[in-house]
């Protein structure tokens, strides 16, 4: 019998290695995990227990006294559980659930169990893992083929669930190789802003990352093993492009216009289509006069040159979110001068983590102690799912002079952000007016930082410029009140055409309808999954998708394979030729979606530059929803909102 991936790896280190590793664990997942290795639940039903439920802070508010008692009382059971041969015992989906409410200091019941349930796979099985295959006629499925458009974090795992239904599919990906996003934002001090342990498929055993937060190469690393490990590559057809998708009518099955390496065309039949392209990865390059005459390197932060040297250069770099937050510190001690050019300023989250190494005993347990890791990922995740959206709700008639919050909650949050940010700058007070945001705190995406953003600003040779610019020049930037700042090399890290979705192919559907004509400035799509007149299309990361609260889009993703998969395998079943959501079922979603998002603080007025908003200054890109929520909707096609022909 093969072991629960879960039940983690047998050990045999001795017991000096064993007590050197507790001290570098986190006390709830090891409580958890202990209840695994002895069947004994008195572990979590004892005095010592999580004070709070926040993803930051992995040891749940247990005071240090606590946590040492813990360790101490955890040798001789981990020591006899290694002597017995690293045997789990089996526990009752009742006490899992009981355990589930341990870590979430609250009950945790209903749709938010079954989604944890769903994602923590106690049983080893992978819960999304296509199994219906076998019901499918093998002439049947032959004709079927299915192009996947993308070969990052959605489209790998497409391949997947493809290959184990046994469907004919394609990857075409316009990059030389896999890992989408993490391929292409190669600037220094790329990682990920979003905990490793939940930046990774459910289904995978996350006990290999090095930092709380991976760096890009460690990322790419991982697709590109994934890749591998599930044989993808034989269906992958890189450097290859999708410039065109032309639904055709008479047979029933999408064109899909590639142009391949040294601009080879080709059209290649699908009956199924899954749109992965992700929807930040078309670089949003800002229209300033003179951009051109710059004579020095300039490029956006997604295209970073390889090799580019900066010793002795004077840096510009404009645009400080998500991208550019990351390139300022990494490259502060670089460079001569760096000057950063921020339109609008955030809020920041601090996190201790950000740039952390997980301690070697905190990655002996991921790998050794059975079910940590899983309940690891559960610390890490609940208390913003848990949440949901009500924190970014704005409440009918709440007022703020300050303009910072919008509901009771959010000015909580606002005002320990602020007191962070204050703290980090107290012997800078000069940059308080150019650091504190203006609008209302979680209305654009929030960075983390464990305080290095804020202290390279502190930096002699860093200059952060609230002004606008008003144009380049061959040797520099020029702001609207006149200062010219020299510069041998610009960056823009200006962001992504979040609003223009598939904006990268030109998509035509059923009776000659242009996609790009139906969304206009509105993209909408039901479940951001599919669209009314676009038949056997899926979206994975569609318009209303992102997420700027809960979890990684790896859930998403998950949950919106799983549908797409789902709809394919009902219209196999059924024998039809197609599957399409009805336009009253998409109008009533997208009526539904934009009275929810435009309660959101997203949505909020007094936020004039959000790469979440479309040029009217509405929000058709992110989620309004809580996680377990959208989980329930995806989890199967309502027949009543398709109609199979
Ligand atoms: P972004 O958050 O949209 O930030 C773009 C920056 O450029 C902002 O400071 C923006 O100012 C500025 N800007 C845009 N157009 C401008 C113009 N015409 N003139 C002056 N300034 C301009 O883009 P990003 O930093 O690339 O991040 C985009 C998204 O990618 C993030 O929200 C996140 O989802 C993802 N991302 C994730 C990670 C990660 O996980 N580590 C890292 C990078 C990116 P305003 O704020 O005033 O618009």
């Amino acid at each position: 019998m093969t072991r629960n991936p879960h039940a983690a790896e047998p050990f045999t280190d001795d017991d000096q290695e064993i007590a050197a590793a507790l001290q570098d664990v986190s006390v709830p997942a090891l409580l958890c995990s202990l209840v695994h290795m002895t069947g004994d639940p008195a572990w979590i039903r004892g005095d010592i227990r999580p004070r709070v439920a926040v993803s930051l802070d992995i040891q749940s508010g247990i005071p240090a006294d606590e946590q040492a008692q813990v360790r101490r009382l955890a040798l001789p059971a981990i020591r006899a559980y290694r002597d017995g041969g690293c045997l789990t015992h089996g526990l009752s989906h009742e006490l899992l659930q009981e355990m589930m409410s341990f870590l979430g200091c609250r009950p945790v019941e209903g749709r938010l169990a079954g989604l944890f349930f769903d994602d923590l796979q106690f049983d080893g099985a992978d819960t999304g893992a296509v199994a219906w295959g076998c019901e499918i006629p093998e002439d049947v499925k032959a004709a079927s083929p299915v192009v996947v458009i993308g070969c990052g974090m959605a489209g790998i795992l497409a391949g997947i669930r493809l290959e184990q239904a046994g469907l004919p599919f394609l990857i075409v990906e316009k990059n030389p190789g896999p890992g989408g996003t993490w391929w292409e934002n190669r600037y220094p001090g790329a990682r990920v802003d979003i905990g490793s342990h939940q930046y990774c498929y459910s289904f995978e055993p996350s006990d290999h990352w090095s930092e709380f937060y991976c760096q890009q190469p460690e990322l790419l690393e991982y697709f590109t093993d994934i890749v591998e490990k599930y044989d993808l590559l034989p269906h992958c057809q890189f450097d290859t492009a999708v410039t065109k998708l032309r639904w055709d009518d008479e047979h029933g099955q999408w064109s899909v216009h590639v142009s391949g390496p040294n601009g080879t065309e080709e059209v290649i039949d699908a009956r199924f289509v899954v749109s992965a392209v992700g929807s930040l990865n078309i670089p949003n390059l800002p229209d300033i006069p003179g951009m051109k005459t710059f004579r020095g390197p300039w490029f956006h932060s997604a295209r970073w040159p390889h090799g580019l040297d900066l010793t002795g250069k004077r840096f510009a770099l404009v645009g400080a979110g998500a991208s550019g937050f990351q390139i300022g510190p990494a490259i502060a001690g670089d460079v001569e001068q760096l000057t950063i050019f921020q339109r609008t300023a955030q809020w920041i989250i601090p996190n201790p983590l950000y740039h952390a190494a997980v301690p070697p005993g905190d990655r002996w347990a991921l790998r050794h102690l059975p079910f940590y890791g899983r309940w690891y990922r559960f610390i890490m995740t609940f208390g913003g799912i848990a949440a949901g959206t009500d924190p970014y709700r704005v409440e009918p008639g709440y007022e703020d002079q300050t303009g910072r919050s919008v509901n009771v909650v959010n000015a909580t949050r606002a005002d320990a952000l602020l007191a962070w940010m204050k703290s980090i700058i107290a012997e800078r007070p000069d940059l308080e007016t150019k650091v504190v945001p203006d609008y209302p705190a979680l209305g654009k995406r929030v960075l983390q930082d464990d305080g290095s953003w804020l202290r390279s600003l502190q930096r002699p040779n860093v200059e952060l410029v609230r002004t606008a610019i008003a144009r380049v020049v061959p040797d520099g930037i020029v702001s609207v009140d006149g200062t010219h700042t020299p510069a041998d090399i610009i960056c823009f890290a200006t962001g992504f055409r979040h609003n223009d979705f598939l904006a990268s192919m030109d998509v035509t559907g059923r009776g000659g309808v242009s996609l790009r004509e139906q969304w206009g400035d509105e993209p909408t799509a039901y479940l951001g999954i599919t669209i009314a007149n676009f038949p056997n299309l899926f979206c994975v990361y569609g318009p209303g998708t992102n997420l700027a609260a809960g979890a990684s889009l790896f859930y998403h993703s998950e949950f919106q394979v799983h549908y797409a998969m789902e709809a394919i395998r009902d219209t196999l079943i059924l024998g039809a030729r197609t599957c399409e959501v009805t336009p009253e079922a998409h109008a009533r979603y997208a009526e539904r979606y934009q009275a929810e998002i435009g309660q959101m603080v997203w949505s909020h007025p007094s936020i004039k530059h959000s790469h979440y908003k479309n040029p009217a200054g509405k929000v058709f890109t992110l989620s309004p929803w809580p996680l377990d929520l959208y989980w329930e909707w995806t989890r199967r096609v309502e027949g009543g909102d398709y109609v199979f022909a």
